[in-house]
């Protein structure tokens, strides 16, 4: 789909040049897309990358991997096989090309529906950053949209989510929630056919099967009987928070504009899972959020592992433009209901009486600083130097451009004080 428009600053100069970069790929390595905004593209380096595209499409079409999956599916199980390196199910014909490969056999009708499980996690961080839900997470989330009455889900980069609601709802009568599932992760076209699985770049709202998917996602969107709609995402961490708010607001659209009568001032209701330290990043496109405090747990990921268990505490929260109060988390894990803030919070998390609100960002109980005006982190203190509280080991220079994370001088994004967790 179509590239991002960068700007590469030097410093002390005031205007940067500007350039063209992949909107998916945030490591030229993965992606060598490059063109300066004002460059001439000869028709020969046109013509160069269009046969490169050419030579980069999946192998099959999603209509494709739909008709195989029905041939795989009326397989014996001693016939189904799924080859570790291609990422692909095979059919009879096909093992002879991968009898070098990896594969696994007697794939279940179990194993066929939960994908998540079967595909090996793309963990690249640049780029697919796939971190999968713990269980209690997922299931938590389910129940949570459950209750607060919806029917349908848009899941937008969240594959186990989509697949927790596929499976429940082909196993259980009473369960009437659907799922579509927006996502850049072509394998899952294996999977789901074209009412459950779009393949899609939320970086820049790209449809790859075009005008076609789009109406699958617009009517999709289109409420009837009542059937309520949420969207719920959870993108890659590294992902430029412009980009995906402006790819949100499109989908935003797209859900007021299916209906006739408009939705009066209503916004389609979102959770946008992401670490906390992007709060204001989050709330400067969407000023309706708020960031809720539960603790959004992953499988494979070593650092976002639940703290009461032990392990360190994730950073990452559900941000949502429903009423907070509406948002009811799990006493047993360790939430209570503020009177005041009328929200739930982390049981540490002190309602602070000068801030008036609950202050904490990482389930710990923060401290107040009369100097700052507003409560920071425990470990942190106030230094004269830099006229702020920050960790007590951190150098006082100064650096013109602000750290990209907070967007406050002093540091760059990788020693960003909000990132680090003690
Ligand atoms: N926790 C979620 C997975 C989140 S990981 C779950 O368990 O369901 C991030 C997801 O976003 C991955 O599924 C990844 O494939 C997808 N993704 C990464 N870049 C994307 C992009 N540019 N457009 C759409 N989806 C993307
Ligand atoms: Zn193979
Ligand atoms: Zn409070
Ligand atoms: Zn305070
Ligand atoms: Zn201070």
């Amino acid at each position: 789909g179509p590239a991002l428009l960068f700007v590469k600053t030097s410093q002390g100069k005031e205007e940067g040049r500007r350039f063209y970069a992949c909107s998916a790929c945030r490591d030229r390595k993965d992606c060598n897309f490059f063109q300066w905004e004002d460059e001439k593209v000869s028709e020969t380096r046109l013509a160069a990358r269009e046969e490169y595209n050419r030579n980069h499409q999946p192998f099959f079409t999603h209509r494709q991997n739909v008709d195989r999956y029905k041939n795989f599916v009326l397989l014996p199980l001693s016939k189904r096989r799924f080859c570790r390196e291609c990422q692909q199910l095979l059919l009879p014909a096909e093992w002879e090309k991968h009898a070098n490969h990896q594969f696994l056999c007697d794939i279940t009708t179990a194993q066929l529906k939960s994908p998540s499980q079967l595909l090996y996690p793309l963990e690249n961080k640049k780029t697919n950053a796939q971190y999968l839900f713990a269980d209690r997470s997922c299931q938590f989330l389910l129940n949570l949209l459950i209750d607060l009455g919806f029917r349908r889900v848009l899941s937008v980069g969240t594959p186990r989510l989509h697949e927790m609601i596929q499976s429940k709802a082909s196993q259980e009568e009473e369960f009437n929630v659907r799922s579509l599932l927006l996502d850049i992760d072509f394998r899952y076209s294996q999977f789901y056919t074209e009412d459950e699985f779009c393949h899609y770049n939320m970086f820049n709202h790209h449809f790859f099967g075009g005008e076609a998917a789009r109406e699958t996602c617009r009517k999709f969107l289109y409420e009837e009987n009542g059937e309520r709609v949420i969207m719920v995402t959870d993108p890659p961490f590294g992902g430029l928070v412009e980009a995906l708010a402006s790819s949100f607001k499109k989908l935003m659209a797209m859900w007021r504009e299916t209906e006739k009568e408009g939705h009066d001032n209503r916004e389609l209701p979102m959770f946008w899972i992401f670490p906390y330290f992007f709060e204001s990043r989050i709330l400067d496109f969407f000023p309706s959020f708020s960031m809720m405090d539960y603790q959004v747990d992953y499988d494979n990921h070593a650092l976002y592992k639940h703290g009461k268990t032990g392990r360190r505490q994730s950073p990452v929260r559900i941000f949502t433009n429903l009423t907070p109060s509406m948002i009811v988390l799990p006493e047993e894990e360790g939430y209570r209901f503020c009177t005041v803030c009328q929200r739930y919070v982390s049981s540490d998390n002190q309602h602070c009486e000068i801030c008036n609100s609950c202050t904490s960002k990482d389930g710990r109980r923060w401290k107040h600083c009369v100097l700052c005006k507003k409560c920071v982190k425990p470990s942190w203190f106030h230094c004269n130097n830099c006229n702020c509280c920050t960790l007590q080991k951190h150098s006082c220079e100064k650096n013109d451009i602000g750290c990209f994370v907070c967007g406050k001088a002093g540091h760059k994004r990788s020693a960003c004080p909000s990132l680090s967790l003690t």
